[in-house]
Order: structure tokens, then C-alpha cells, then sequence
């Protein structure tokens, strides 16, 4: 097809969703010519760099309670759409296979991310799919029922156009965010707020914590409002490092701390160390603990830096018996160990963020088919909408059912095949 052809389906990024949504709408009817354009040079940067390496495809229990941002219900009308089940079954069916792991989450078996977007590109240029890039878009607009897409490159006509374009998380993998300039001037709205999410969090420069890079130890996390009331809670391992905190469970409240911190200042987020053990309950443990010094007493659950840094904060001498401090210190101590409140400064920004929270809402969108109820014609899926997922697999699992729901319903509008 040349450029002076027109498209009856351009598809604005081929990432995770925009080659999901194109495979299935080639898929649904092979009259339809579609056209998947990509600014990347080399396709696919973030499938490439996405679990380590290995992709976290899915996780083996997907529902609408592992997502953040548009409303549940919203979530999960298209997440039933396109399943677990259906996800393995496509991947599979385009020589993909996956195993779960004890985690929950699915990888390829192969453990090469590779693998994954071999297959989904294999996939949409099996049905008919043509791959243009690097084809970097750079405006659309939309005159008389057809849409023209342009860039330095030259013009595409296009009767339906499905945007995928990503958010801003990893930048340099050509996700900038232009996508959400096009979804504005097609008519669209955005969140208020637009923030990175699985994002690392910054502690002060010179903070003790940070002199402990590399320590990682399951802990339970907790955001509380400025009047204390808890917002959120995590269980899982945190990960310290020079600059503050990593590893999921810094990474799954970073969405909550940056969504609630510009309206609350004074919301905190509290690590509990000691994770079996409630707040109101420390102070009685550390009775019980009788003569055993902090070290002996928490030696065989945190690693002794870890001890030494906590017990200096709480100004307690690390091998003195528990037995002899005073009411007020054991309660310091306390506190410390199971409700820490860490001075988060900022964050490590998109360069760093898995993925992007707040974009197009859901409200604005068609769920049967995610065509857009204010620019007829046009759908949304991806990272782009108001939707981000914890850690785990759940955003590229987003990325397949928001794809599917919008490459069937984007063909279906041409008639049956
Ligand atoms: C380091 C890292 C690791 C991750 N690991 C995981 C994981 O293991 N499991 C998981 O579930 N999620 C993971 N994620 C999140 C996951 O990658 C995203 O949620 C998912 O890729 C979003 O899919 P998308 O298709 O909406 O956007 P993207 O994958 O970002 O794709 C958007 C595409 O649009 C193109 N594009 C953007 N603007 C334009 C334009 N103007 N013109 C032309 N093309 C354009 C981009 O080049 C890109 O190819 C990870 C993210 C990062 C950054």
C-alpha cells in the first residue's frame, strides 16, 4: 500500500496493545487494511527490557482489584473480555508458550522477552497486519469523517484510527506522551494528574536508610492520610538503595503517595519492619521480650545493618536488654520497628516508572469496544487510558484486553466479515 492509499485501520503505536489490537482486528476481518505505525527504530523497546529481561506476560490471577484509577467496574468489563485463559491461549497459539512461577507471575518459557515479541509481530503480520516504522506521527486530525495522520515522513488518510501510544514511563522508548496531545485534540480529557507509577521513591540525601544499599526484606508498607487514617497497604519486599526505596513494595504505593501527597502534604508512608507483629502490638512483643537484647530479639528477621540503623534512630542501644529501657524508649523502639515513617523527597520520574497512572478516562470511552464517545471513529487502548496496574504482570495484561476489546470493535465496525 502506498501512503496515498488509505488505511480502513491505522493503529498509532505498535507496543504491547497497539500489535494486540491490530492482530485482532486484522484477525476479524481480512478485507480490512491495517496499518500499525511506530516511531521506534526498533520495535518493541519495552516488551524487550520488561521483567528483567524475561517479560512478565500476565499473572495467573488477574482481577479488576490489582489496578488503580478508572473506576473497578470499568476495569473489569474489559479485562472478562480478553482473560488469562485467552491470553495464554493467543500466546500459545503464535508458538508462545508461558509458565507460572510460585510468584504467581507468567514468563515465556524460553525466558527471553524475545520470544514475546516475536510472537505478537509474527502474529499481526500473519493476519495482514503492515508494520510501518520507524513512522513517528506527529499530528491527526480528523475532516469530514476521515482521518489524516501525519509526520515527517508523509500522510496516512485512515478511516479509523486506534491510539496506542503508551504513557510516559521510559521515555526514551519513544512513549513521550505525545499520545495524550493527540487524545486532547481529538477532544479527550485528561486526569487532573498525570504521575509516574511503579516508580522508585527518593529518601533525603544523607538519610541512614540509604546507607544501607542493597538490603531488601519483606515488609508491609502503608500510606496514611494526614489524619492518620491508613489509605493502602502492601506486604511484600522492600529494597533500599543510595538514593531511597525500591523493590515492589515502594514500587506499588508510588502511585498512592504521588496521586495523594498535592492535596494532603501531610500523608505519610509507614513501613512495619516486623510485618507479623501490629503497631499496637509492638510494645507488648518488646515486654515479652524480657532480657533478649534488640539484636538477639529481631537478629534472626533483619539483617544487623538494617538493626543498628533502626536502633540508632530510635536513639536505643542495640545490645542492651530489652528489660532495661525505660516506658517511653521501648515505645520509641516500637515505633520505630513497625511503624517507620519514611520522609519520602520525590521520585526517580518516568525515566525510572514501569508505567504511567492517570491518562483518558474509561468515562470517555465506548467499554464494548473502547471507541471514544466524543471523536467517532477513534479508539483507545493501553497504557494511555486511565488505568496502571501493580507489579506483577497486570499492565501488560491491561495492554492485551484493552487491545483486543478495541482491534475487534474497531473491525466489527465495518460489518461483519
Ligand atoms: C522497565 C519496564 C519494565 C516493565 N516490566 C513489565 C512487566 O514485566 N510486566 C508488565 O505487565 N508490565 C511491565 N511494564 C509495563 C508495560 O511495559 C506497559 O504497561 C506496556 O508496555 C504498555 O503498553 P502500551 O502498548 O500501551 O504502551 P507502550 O508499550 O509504551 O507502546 C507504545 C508505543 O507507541 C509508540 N509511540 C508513542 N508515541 C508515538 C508517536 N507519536 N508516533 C508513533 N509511535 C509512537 C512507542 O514507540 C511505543 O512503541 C514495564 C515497563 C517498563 C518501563
Amino acid at each position: 500500500m502506498s501512503h496515498h492509499e488509505t488505511a480502513d485501520i491505522a493503529i498509532i503505536g505498535a507496543g504491547a496493545a497497539g500489535l494486540m489490537a491490530a492482530y485482532w482486528a486484522a484477525r476479524a476481518n481480512s478485507r480490512l487494511r491495517v496499518v500499525a505505525l511506530d516511531g521506534a527504530t526498533k520495535l518493541g523497546a519495552k516488551i524487550l527490557v520488561a521483567g528483567g529481561g524475561r517479560c512478565n506476560v500476565t499473572h495467573d490471577e488477574v482481577d479488576e482489584g490489582a489496578y488503580a484509577g478508572s473506576t473497578r467496574p470499568a476495569i473489569r468489563k474489559i479485562l472478562r473480555r480478553f482473560d488469562v485463559a485467552q491470553t495464554i491461549e493467543f500466546f500459545a497459539e503464535n508458538d508462545v508458550d508461558l509458565k507460572v512461577e510460585d510468584s504467581g507471575k507468567l514468563f515465556p518459557v524460553t525466558d527471553q522477552a524475545r520470544t514475546v515479541l516475536d510472537g505478537l509481530v509474527r502474529a499481526a503480520e500473519s493476519v495482514g497486519v503492515r508494520i510501518w516504522h520507524p513512522r513517528r506521527v506527529e499530528h491527526i486530525t480528523r475532516e469530514d469523517g476521515l482521518f489524516s495522520i501525519r509526520g515527517s515522513w508523509g500522510d496516512l488518510p485512515a478511516r479509523r484510527v486506534i491510539l496506542a501510544t503508551g504513557g510516559k514511563s521510559l521515555p526514551k522508548s519513544g512513549s513521550d506522551g505525545l499520545g495524550y496531545t493527540f487524545a486532547q485534540g481529538l477532544g479527550h480529557s485528561l486526569t487532573p494528574r498525570i504521575t509516574p507509577s511503579l516508580v522508585p521513591l527518593l529518601l533525603p540525601k544523607d538519610h541512614p536508610l540509604t546507607t544501607l544499599s542493597g538490603i531488601s526484606t519483606v515488609v508491609r508498607i502503608a500510606l496514611h492520610d494526614g489524619r492518620g487514617k491508613l489509605i493502602v497497604s502492601f506486604d511484600d519486599s522492600l529494597l533500599l538503595a543510595h538514593f531511597g526505596v525500591s523493590g515492589p513494595a515502594a514500587l506499588d504505593i508510588s502511585r498512592y503517595i504521588l496521586d495523594t501527597r498535592p492535596d494532603d502534604p501531610a500523608a505519610t508512608l509507614r513501613v512495619n519492619w516486623l510485618p507479623d507483629i501490629a503497631p499496637e502490638q509492638a510494645d507488648a512483643a518488646l515486654v515479652e521480650a524480657g532480657k533478649l537484647t534488640p539484636m538477639r530479639w529481631i537478629g534472626e528477621r533483619l539483617p544487623d545493618r538494617l538493626i543498628r540503623v533502626l536502633c540508632a534512630e530510635a536513639v536505643i542501644d542495640p545490645i542492651v536488654p530489652l528489660s532495661n529501657l525505660t516506658r517511653p524508649q521501648r515505645q520509641t523502639l516500637a515505633r520505630t520497628l513497625t511503624a517507620y515513617v519514611l520522609p519520602v523527597s520525590g521520585d526517580r520520574g518516568y525515566t525510572y516508572a514501569e508505567v504511567t497512572a492517570g491518562g483518558v478516562p474509561l468515562s470517555e470511552l465506548d467499554l464494548k469496544t473502547m471507541e471514544s464517545r466524543v471523536t467517532p471513529g477513534l479508539h483507545l487502548c493501553g497504557e494511555i487510558c486511565d488505568v496502571d496496574g501493580r507489579i506483577g504482570g497486570y499492565n501488560f495484561q491491561w495492554a492485551w484486553s484493552s487491545g483486543y476489546v478495541a482491534g475487534i470493535g474497531a473491525a466489527d465496525s465495518f460489518g461483519k466479515a
